[in-house]
């Protein structure tokens, strides 16, 4: 019914319907308890219905001013449905005599609409304790409206006269979507955290990590606070978010750009079908992180920075790769010392030839590769360093890489441990030994500052 600002109030909103922001919990806590009123009135021989109407939304609010916008996911919540309705009369609203103020004044009346009502009526057109069923007119606290469902005819029909109206005796369960409303709220008991969306979380998650570095949860128990519950702070905001949000304040204005980049960045990397990686990307399709799931949304900070780590150093060994050459002559021997990049075991030639070893030695500016049978190469592990003496086979290329083919190779044992050498050794190097140094020290870790 359309309303205009000049009409009262108590006529113009009857129909309001009332709405809830709700999370999936309370939702779903809600559609059973309207369930369970329906189940009732359809006991008591009533037709009509509760239902519940609800759409997905999001709230927003600021923890603290200029903060960015912090979204939270839940759904709108309508209660809608068909009014009661007995032997084709439909329940059209409850009218309730509000006491007399002062003598010469005529008591106010409060109409109550049940979900659905298509029809309201003005409060100064109702006849408070008039009866249509027995024309009489007394002080009845409460009267029915009623319309036939055929006729149109709108009736006013007293509580007590209900029973003879109607033939039954129940006042109808669902006529107050007031009542129905504070049921609801009742039955809601304590509140629940709605979700937070992603883009929020990760915007405070990145700004935590850079002021404060990257806790992971598992270090409270070493007394220090972890990331998720600093970022929890700073999105509750209030008295509790205050610390953390002036703590955070240098990095807000550029955080609300941070979360787009961190997902397109880290969601291709996230391959794993089980595991960490599988339910961050879940977490990241989802866009939205319960309460529950908020130490892993704030991992996804730690990985992103971790993932820029790893191509930073991939892109240093590509680099280095301009600067890797082959080394020695083929034909001649030589001795390298690196460290063993990739150890794995190879077929033999032939069905009885014994196994053999695929050893990539990483020599610095040089990578040396060398199959082989020989028993020093089964002791070997990757990541070990390794002095080798062999002849040079060939030079080739893997994947843009010189490599050195070494063939009989031979391990030289440059710490006797089993016979601490007395003096010290001063031998003159061969000069096709030029890789007896150390090879590169490994890249140094972009840790900015992270605790990882
Ligand atoms: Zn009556």
């Amino acid at each position: 019914m359309a309303t205009t600002p000049t009409e009262p109030a108590t006529h113009a909103e009857p129909a309001q319907p009332r709405s809830w922001f709700l999370t999936g919990d309370e939702l779903d806590a809600t559609r059973a308890k309207i369930a369970t009123l329906n189940t009732r009135a359809r006991r008591k021989g009533f037709t009509g219905t509760v239902e519940l109407a609800a759409t997905a939304a999001t709230r927003s609010y600021t923890p603290a001013p200029g903060a960015p916008a912090v979204t939270v996911h839940g759904f709108d919540a309508t209660v809608t449905g068909q009014p009661p309705c007995y032997w084709g009369w439909i329940f059209v609203a409850a009218i309730d005599l509000l006491p007399a103020a002062q003598p010469d004044i005529p008591p106010g009346v409060v109409v109550r609409y049940p979900p659905g009502a298509d029809q309201t009526i003005s409060n100064d057109e109702v006849r408070p304790g008039e009866c249509d069923h027995c024309h009489t007119v007394r002080p009845r606290t409460t009267t029915y409206l009623v319309r036939n469902d055929d006729t149109g005819e709108l009736l006013q029909v007293g509580r007590t006269c209900l029973k003879d109206f109607l033939g039954w005796s129940t006042a109808p369960v669902l006529i107050d979507t007031d009542t129905i409303a504070a049921d609801i709220e009742a039955s809601l008991g304590t509140r629940t955290t709605a979700p937070w969306d992603l883009e929020s979380v990760l915007t405070y998650a990145w700004a935590v990590v850079e002021t404060h570095g990257w806790t992971p949860t598992s270090a409270a128990s070493s007394g220090r606070t972890p990331t998720r519950d600093l970022v929890a702070d700073a999105l509750h905001g209030g008295n509790v978010g205050q610390r953390v949000l002036a703590g955070i304040r240098d990095y807000l204005d550029a955080a609300p750009a941070m979360p787009a980049r961190i997902i397109t960045d880290l969601a291709p990397t996230l391959t794993a079908d089980t595991g960490y990686e599988a339910n961050l990307a879940a977490l990241l399709r989802a866009g939205q992180v319960d309460p529950r799931h908020l130490g892993l949304a704030v991992s996804a900070v730690n990985a992103w920075h971790r993932l820029h780590e790893h191509q930073a150093s991939q892109r240093a060994r590509e680099q280095r790769r301009d600067q890797l050459r082959h080394v020695g002559q083929v034909g001649q021997p030589i001795t390298l010392t690196g460290t063993i990049t990739t150890r794995l075991p190879v077929d033999g030639y032939r069905y009885d030839s014994p196994p053999q070893l695929l050893l990539i030695l990483d020599c610095g500016d040089a990578v040396a590769k060398m199959i082989t049978c020989a028993a020093w190469a089964y002791d070997t592990k990757p990541g070990e360093q390794l002095t080798v003496t062999g002849t040079v086979k060939a030079h080739t290329e893997y994947c843009g890489v010189p490599q050195t083919v070494l063939v009989r190779p031979r391990r030289v044992d440059t710490t006797a441990a089993d016979s601490p050498p007395l003096w010290e050794i001063v031998a003159p190097l061969n000069p096709q030994s030029r890789f007896q140094e150390a090879p590169l020290a490994a890249l140094a870790p972009l840790g900015r500052g992270l605790g990882i």
